[in-house]
């Protein structure tokens, strides 16, 4: 009896000090281990009372943050066009045009079909001129299907959204007023549809879930259908002469300069995911995992080719990118992936 009831004291302690050091280590993850942002990450304060930040690019070319959400909007003389329309921003996207400006929404671009983009473009009136690609206008007419069981945008803030009025193949060019857009579709990448928006006159170039400037990008390199076409999509961006870069996400615009250190940072990724699957050595793994489990056989050597690209990729970037301790090992997951299959 003594000897059982000691047993299970034992184990007991056992879990509840197991259960304690996990919730320690979460708090420690979560408070002490990130090292903080590089300077290169921060913007411009977003003064909490309004919850967003609405900036002048240039020419009037607008830039509405909340901080971790992004769209744009180009006053024309002849109306608003407006690109995106994140739920986290909202109604605030209507307080930040009418800050600027008392012209109407005339025109809605869709940079592509993901609701966190643009499931808040309910806001916006209904007799404007919608435009995206036609990938787009396909994938949200099966997304607002009403037989569906989700529905589009069932989150905070979404909702269904108008569906294109104008679509277009490769390229588009959108005049309005004084104004211009150069539309473009270089084929899938973080989905497909997604397009390039270009304002020569603003010299400002905007694709969203592609490029993070100062920041590592969202997982799974921004959860990308096509892990080729988002690599491309680098050094498509920078065919184009820009001086701005506007991202969809997080804090600030970006430059040049930004596209160019998140292209190297995938090259290195890209080089080390390379180096470690020549590296791991798979028979290793499975004597030692045993042959019982195959599935729990390959995540370990998955996992083995990923740790490794990670612990070889962010001492490089620690002080450049933002949160590269955060997704890097998930980006070199992926990359990985697509070596094995693509
Ligand atoms: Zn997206």
């Amino acid at each position: 009896m003594k000897a059982t009831y000691l047993f299970a004291l034992f184990i007991l302690t056992l879990t509840f000090s197991t259960l304690t050091a996990s919730a320690q280590g979460t708090d420690a993850m979560s408070e002490g281990m990130l090292a903080p942002p590089p300077e290169n990450a921060g913007g411009p304060p977003i003064d909490p009372a309004k919850g967003y930040l609405v900036e002048e690019v240039s020419g009037g070319l607008y830039w509405v943050t909340d901080g971790l959400f992004g769209m744009m909007f180009l006053v024309t003389g002849q109306g608003v066009i407006v690109v995106d329309a994140p739920p986290t921003i909202g109604e605030n996207i209507l307080k930040a045009i009418a800050e600027v400006t008392q012209e109407p929404i005339t025109h809605v671009i869709y940079s592509h079909s993901h609701a966190d983009h643009i499931g808040a473009a309910g806001l916006y009136p209904e007799d404007a001129v919608y435009i995206a690609q036609k990938e787009t206008k396909t994938q949200l007419e099966e997304a607002l299907d009403p037989g569906r069981s989700v529905p589009y945008g069932a989150f905070a803030g979404g909702g269904a959204v108008p569906l294109p009025t104008v679509t277009f193949e490769d390229d588009y060019a959108l005049r309005v007023g004084s104004q211009l857009l150069e539309l473009s579709y270089k084929g899938v990448n973080h989905e497909p549809g997604n397009i390039f928006i270009y304002a020569p006159a603003q010299k400002t170039l905007m694709l969203v879930d592609i490029i993070f400037p100062g920041w590592t990008p969202y997982a799974e390199l921004a959860v990308s259908e096509n892990v080729i076409g988002y690599f491309q999509a680098h050094e498509q961006a920078l065919t184009y002469d820009f001086d701005v870069f506007i991202g969809g996400h997080l804090n600030r615009t970006g430059t040049r300069a930004d596209v160019e250190t998140q292209r190297d940072y995938m090259q290195d990724i890209q080089s080390n995911v390379l180096a470690a699957l020549q590296s791991v050595d798979y028979a290793a793994i499975a004597q030692e995992v045993g042959f019982e489990h195959p599935w729990e056989v390959f995540r370990v050597y998955l996992d083995e080719v990923a740790q490794t690209c990670a612990e070889a990729t962010i001492p490089d970037w620690i002080d450049t990118l933002g949160d590269v301790e955060v997704w890097t090992h998930s980006h070199c997951w992926t990359v990985s992936e697509s070596i094995r299959i693509d």
